[in-house]
């Protein structure tokens, strides 16, 4: 089902299970600002999803109201996955969908770490 990408966040959703601890996930990393952890559907041989720890629906929330402290943890962290995956070698790339028109499906903030091989030009 596609989400809107606003609020107000569902604690309900399959990733707040994740973070909870209610339903299982392939972790792949962790630290203070996210988990990461195996797509249960990949789309190239590598395909992460990094999330934050707290709850933001979608990128539009994420970047207009968590600090500037978590944004750039966040943001480091997602670096420190792909590096932890081995794809700094050959690239990577990482793209998140907000809203409607994006098709974004579980109302988490999350970014898809992609790599693995040498992707498709967009759309992917
Ligand atoms: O960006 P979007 O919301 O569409 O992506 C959601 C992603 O979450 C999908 O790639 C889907 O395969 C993944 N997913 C998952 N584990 C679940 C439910 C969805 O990895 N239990």
């Amino acid at each position: 089902m596609v989400v809107n990408g606003k609020g107000p966040y569902d604690s309900q959703n399959i990733f707040a299970k994740i973070l909870r601890g209610e339903i299982p996930c392939a972790k792949v990393f962790e630290n203070d600002w996210v988990l990461a952890f195996n797509d249960i559907a990949p789309k190239a041989p590598v395909h992460v999803l990094i999330i934050p720890r707290n709850a933001y629906v979608s990128f539009m929330d994420f970047s207009s109201t968590a600090p500037a402290e978590e944004i750039a943890g966040v943001m480091q962290a997602a670096g420190e996955v792909a590096r932890h995956m081995g794809l700094e070698e050959n690239g990577y790339r990482l793209i998140t969908n907000a809203g409607r028109d994006s098709g974004q499906e579980v109302p988490h903030f999350h970014l898809h770490l992609l790599g693995g091989k040498a992707l498709p030009a967009f759309p992917i």
